[in-house]
Parts: structure tokens; sequence; C-alpha cells
């Protein structure tokens, strides 16, 4: 998974060195056309600015992505005719992740689509739920 602007896909895209099909640009932000859809409109939106994973994002440039995507689902829900869409963000290989360079999938979704997760739910064990809540206070004050 190549993570460095030099030889990331995405950058050229954004470059303008590879052709995609845009659909949406301004300073921050590019969406275009997945290539190899799930669905006919699922769309990629990515940073201008190179970052691996989401964890890299300045905020700025996080926020800049978070202010399109009701946008961006809005027409995508009405340029497909779906009935909702998902939107996906695999960070690193073990979650599904190929282009070093991050991005948000709008998937739309039709009824009986055959789309979907293996959602294999777990349960905690007694007093668990509250150790894992104060790690994550932990994490976030640190
Ligand atoms: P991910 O598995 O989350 O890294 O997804 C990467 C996505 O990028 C895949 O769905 C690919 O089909 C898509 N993709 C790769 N190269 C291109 C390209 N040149 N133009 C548009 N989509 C691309
Ligand atoms: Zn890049």
């Amino acid at each position: 998974m190549a993570s460095s602007p030099s030889d990331c896909i995405f950058c050229k895209i954004v470059q303008r060195q590879i052709p995609a099909s845009t659909i949406f640009d301004d300073d921050s932000v590019i969406a275009f056309l997945d290539v190899s859809p799930l669905a006919s409109g699922h769309l990629l939106v990515i940073p201008k600015v190179h970052a691996n994973q989401l964890i890299d994002l300045p905020e700025t440039v996080a926020s800049d992505i978070g202010r399109v995507l009701p946008q961006l689902g809005r027409a995508l829900l009405m340029v497909s005719g779906a009935d909702g869409f998902n939107v996906l963000q695999n960070n690193g290989e073990v979650a599904g992740q190929v282009v070093g360079h991050v991005h948000f999938h709008l998937i739309p979704r039709f009824k009986d689509d055959g789309l979907g997760y293996r959602w294999n739910a777990g349960a905690y064990e007694d007093g668990q739920m509250n150790d894992v809540c104060d790690l994550f206070k932990q994490a976030l004050a640190s």
C-alpha cells in the first residue's frame, strides 16, 4: 500500500496527472467516481493533501470533508436513485484499505442488492464495558 505522495495514485488524480471522473472539487476536497464501483454512482471523497489514514488528517481537512459529505450524499441519492447509501472508510490493510491516501466511499444501496458486512456482533462480560470506557477516557486525555 503506497503511502507517500510521489507514488500515490490519488495524489496523481488531485494533480490531474491521471484522469478521473471528478464530480466535486473545492480548495481542499475532491470527489470522483470509483473506477470499480459496488454500484453505479459509487463515489470516493478524498482530501487534496496526502494523508495515509483518517488518523493522519489535520482537523481542518477532516472538517472540510465532513462539511461536504451531506451534499454529496444528497447528490448520490438523486443520481443513483438509491434507497440509501453507506459511508465506508477503511484504515489499514487489515481493514481493507488498498490505496494509501485517505478516502471515504459513498456507496449507493438498494433493497436486496446483496452487499453487506458479516456483522458478527459479540458481547461484553460483566464490568468489561466500564473498563473499556475508562481506557478510552485515558487515551483521549493523553
Ligand atoms: P480501498 O480498498 O478502501 O483502499 O478502496 C480503494 C478504491 O479505490 C477501490 O474501490 C478502487 O476501485 C478505487 N480506485 C483505485 N484506483 C482508482 C482510480 N484510478 N480511479 C478511481 N477509483 C480508483
Ligand atoms: Zn496521496
